[in-house]
């Protein structure tokens, strides 16, 4: 773009500085040749007064050797009648009668300038010097100058071609860097961090000061969002925690069976929303650094088991199969959270295959690692959107919005992970789905080991 313009701007330039320089010469060239005419005019006005065409003749004739370039010439008397003539060798006499204009002193006509001068005697008008000039030195000029034009037209665009390579590179090198920086802010979500300014003072670095500001005010309403949801969650957890309690015991209490469905059915949703404060409250203690581990000593395939067995238990509808080797490891993790994350993974992998009646729990382990996977064969979660989940609040409305949730369990169970120094990870297509949690063995090996 740069280039474009400074070609357009030099062509401008260099077309103005050649038409003025033409001008300038027609102007000049106008002007000597009325002077010479004057000067014939004067010398001519005793041969006009005296009728001596030869007298006329001869002082055109004095042209062919002091000005060569005019082709024709001629003196026409007060009547504009042809009185004496003067042609160039080789060149064919013109009638100057034809191009005559009244008041008119120059014209340019084919490369050529025409020139009629009055000659005044004593104020009175005796004739007319015409003059036909050629012009060949401004076809050199021309020439030249338009050669001289476009050579430093073209150095001129490649000058400005080099300066805007360089300009441009060091524009969009800050440019692209600050496009860097705004991506891995965006996949981050971290949006503390803030972009380094060059200390420059262009629209670049306003654009920065202008996003690192926009940061400072995502992370201040975060911060009050988080606060939020702290305090909130905090206080909804004692009146709940009673509620629950009391539909508890009113659930043994009452004899009436139409009312025991009633109780069950306000007891199910109290347990919703029981675990809606908690991950409220989980999310919370991540954000401010909260979540603390009890790390204990935990027989892995027990907790497997348990999970399986108490979640089989609430799923009718589908089979709980539990697959691969025995892990046979004592592994040091925080047990309840662990629990937590197989709950999780568990309750999604049925939650998100309603059409299925399967769910595959298998394990393995290699020298330095356990692996536990959840596999269904539900809705899958497309190749882009598998980062995405482990973010908060993220859900997949087009596929899952029909069903109930809020975006947490996967944030949580991937802040639970990395806290055991493991990994999460997704695999997915349409129709299969595997969830892969894997734990780092700093552990003590139990003795029994044996495919099942
Ligand atoms: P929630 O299930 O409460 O919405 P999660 O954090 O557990 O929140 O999951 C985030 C999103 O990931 C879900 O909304 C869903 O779109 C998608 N998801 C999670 N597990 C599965 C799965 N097994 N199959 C398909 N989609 C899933």
């Amino acid at each position: 773009m740069q280039v474009f313009t400074s070609v357009i701007v030099l062509f401008l330039c260099f077309t103005a500085f050649v038409l003025y320089h033409i001008k300038d010469y027609r102007a000049r060239k106008a002007n000597s040749m009325i002077s010479l005419a004057q000067v014939l005019g004067t010398n001519s006005i005793s041969a006009i007064q005296f009728q001596d065409n030869e007298a006329g003749k001869n002082i055109l004739a004095d042209l062919r050797t002091v000005t060569p370039e005019v082709l024709n010439a001629a003196i026409l008397d007060a009547n504009n009648k042809v009185f004496a003539t003067y042609s160039r060798a080789e060149v064919y006499n013109i009638d100057f009668t034809k191009n005559f204009i009244k008041g008119q002193q120059t014209k340019f006509v084919d490369k050529n300038l025409l020139v009629y001068k009055p000659i005044n005697n004593n104020d009175e008008m005796v004739g007319t010097i015409c003059l036909r000039v050629e012009l060949s030195e401004l076809n050199t000029i021309i020439k030249t100058q338009y050669t001289i034009a476009f050579i430093l037209l073209i150095i001129g665009v490649a000058l400005a071609f080099v300066l805007a390579l360089i300009m441009q590179r060091y524009i969009s090198t800050r440019l692209l860097s600050l496009v860097k920086f705004m991506n891995h802010v965006g996949a981050t979500d971290n949006y503390k961090t803030h972009f380094v300014n060059d200390g420059g003072n262009d629209e670049i670095s306003v654009l920065s000061t202008v996003f690192n500001k926009l940061l400072d005010q995502i992370t201040e309403s975060q911060q009050r969002k988080d606060e939020f949801i702290g305090i909130a969650s905090h206080e909804l957890k004692t009146p709940l925690t009673s509620i629950k309690a009391y539909l508890q015991v009113l659930e043994k209490r009452e004899h009436d069976e139409r009312n025991k469905v009633y109780v069950q059915k306000s007891l199910e949703n109290a347990k919703k929303l029981e675990n809606l404060v908690y991950d409220l409250l989980d999310v919370s203690k991540i954000q401010s650094g909260q979540l603390v581990l009890n790390m204990t000593e935990i027989d892995i395939d027990v907790l497997i088991d348990e999970t399986i067995t108490a979640f089989q238990i609430i799923s009718k509808q589908h089979e709980i199969i539990k697959d691969g080797v025995l892990l046979g490891i004592i592994v040091t993790a925080d047990k309840q959270r662990i629990e937590q994350v197989l709950v999780n993974l568990l309750s999604n992998a049925i939650k998100y295959s309603p059409d299925t009646n399967r769910v595959i729990v298998s394990t393995s382990k290699t020298d330095k690692n356990i692996t536990i996977k959840v596999q269904d064969f539900g809705i899958g979660i497309a190749k882009e959107e598998q980062d995405k989940v482990f973010n908060r609040f993220y859900r997949i409305k087009e596929k899952s919005g029909h069903i109930s949730g809020f975006g947490l369990g996967l944030y949580i169970c991937n802040d639970i992970i990395n806290r055991h120094h493991g990994t999460i990870h997704i695999e997915s297509e349409p129709g299969n789905t595997i969830f892969s949690v894997s734990l780092p063995l700093t552990t003590k090996k139990v003795e029994t080991e044996a495919a099942f």
